[in-house]
């Protein structure tokens, strides 16, 4: 019997890419619980919308009753729980939200695991022991590092800088600790920044993408100086997919693709790939670099973030496919064809279907 995967967040942008590799490229069927707040987009699931081992759920992580009804529905072989607040700088705006849903809701969502996965002890203890509740995390956890030979590690002490990412640390550590406490087989990844197809325009990848094709200021943070390591978002699926399937219970393994990169390199190899991919500019601009602008630094804004990615590859053979040439390559080629998918985001009318009956 082909093994469930309850997905949560599988309507945001890395969680859209793992439901879509799990149903191209397994036998898993999926059930992706997602609340669809204003970073859900089911038309990020088009291509496999209909397919008869995907099923969609619009529910809230945070609601007991709800998660408790889904895990004895569906009986799960595995949890990859994504849904997450995710924005650092909403996050700073209105810490709230944060708060709820990455760290009450990851708190639910381990409660109604331990309580299925107590029963499956009793009813079915081979399935109880292939059982995983994989974490997905982030490297922000961790801070920043100041010089420029640190990498961070799996054993790095967490020290977070806004509330996101101490929202995702409070949930790392609530996770470590149903391991440690409760027994409930646990892994959590932790993971640098994503880039690909399918990305909310706010992030900087897509946002300096779109700007510059409509031909509006290209913001970047005070020097742009600031370091990230980048990886495509598909290579970051199917990281996840090993791990949840052959990652070791109550281990953390780090995701990077050794692609560190200044903020203000990013938008400059945009910039090239955009004269070479589409080199007819709205009227007035010469040049896509002409619309390059510096803004005020956002407050606590971590410096330098850079993975060491040996203890994934050592252990389970992941290695990304993707080099930052290729990935960026493949992006920019995917917005140009997507114009349709960044209008709806642009415009609002991705949220239509949102109110309709999932479930
Ligand atoms: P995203 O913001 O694109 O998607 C988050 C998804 O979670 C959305 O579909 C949203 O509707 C859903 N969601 C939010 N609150 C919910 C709730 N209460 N109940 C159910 N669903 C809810 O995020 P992303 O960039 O795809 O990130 C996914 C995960 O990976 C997050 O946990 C994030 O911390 C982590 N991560 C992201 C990056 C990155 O570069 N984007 C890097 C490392 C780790």
């Amino acid at each position: 019997m082909s093994k469930v995967f309850l997905v949560t967040g599988g309507a945001g942008f890395i969680g859209s890419a793992v439901v879509r590799e799990l149903i191209n490229n397994s036998d898993t069927r999926v059930v992706n619980v997602d609340k669809l707040t204003y970073a859900g987009n089911l038309e990020s699931l088009a291509s496999i919308e209909g397919h008869e081992r995907y099923h969609f759920v619009q529910a809230d992580i945070c609601d007991a009753q709800v998660m408790q009804g889904l895990f004895e529905k569906y009986k799960p072989d595995v949890v990859m729980h994504l849904a997450a607040e995710s924005h650092v700088d909403r996050s700073i705006d209105g810490p709230a939200a944060f708060i709820e849903t990455n760290i009450v809701g990851t708190y639910i969502l381990l409660e109604a695991a331990r309580a299925y996965w107590i029963a499956l002890k009793g009813d079915y203890p081979e399935k109880a022991d292939r059982f995983r509740f994989h974490h997905i995390s982030t490297d922000e956890v961790y801070g920043d590092l100041h010089s420029l030979d640190e990498l961070f590690v799996e054993t790095t002490p967490y020290a977070p800088s806004s509330p996101y990412s101490a929202s995702k640390a409070s949930s790392d550590h609530l996770v470590r600790a149903w391991q440690r406490t409760y027994g409930l087989p646990t892994v959590i990844t932790n993971c640098s920044n994503n880039y690909g197809p399918y990305h909310f325009p706010e992030k900087l990848i897509p946002l300096i993408m779109l700007n510059a094709l409509a031909g509006k200021p290209l913001p970047v943070y005070g020097d742009g100086e600031q370091v990230r390591d980048w990886l495509y978002v598909e290579d970051h699926a199917r990281a996840l997919i090993k791990v949840a399937q052959e990652g070791d219970v109550g281990e953390t393994y780090n995701i990077g693709g050794h692609n560190e990169k200044r903020n203000i390199e990013v938008v400059h190899v945009l910039c090239a790939l955009l004269e070479e991919m589409a080199p007819e500019k709205p009227e007035g601009i010469e040049r896509y670099e002409d619309l390059i602008a510096f803004v005020k630094d956002r407050p606590g804004h971590d410096l330098r973030y850079a993975i060491d990615a040996s203890k994934i590859e050592a252990d389970l053979g992941w290695v990304p496919e993707e080099t930052f040439e290729s990935g960026m390559r493949k992006t920019v080629r995917w917005y140009l064809d997507n114009q349709e998918w960044c209008r709806h985001v642009q415009d609002g009318t991705y949220q239509r279907e949102r109110l309709g009956d999932y479930a």
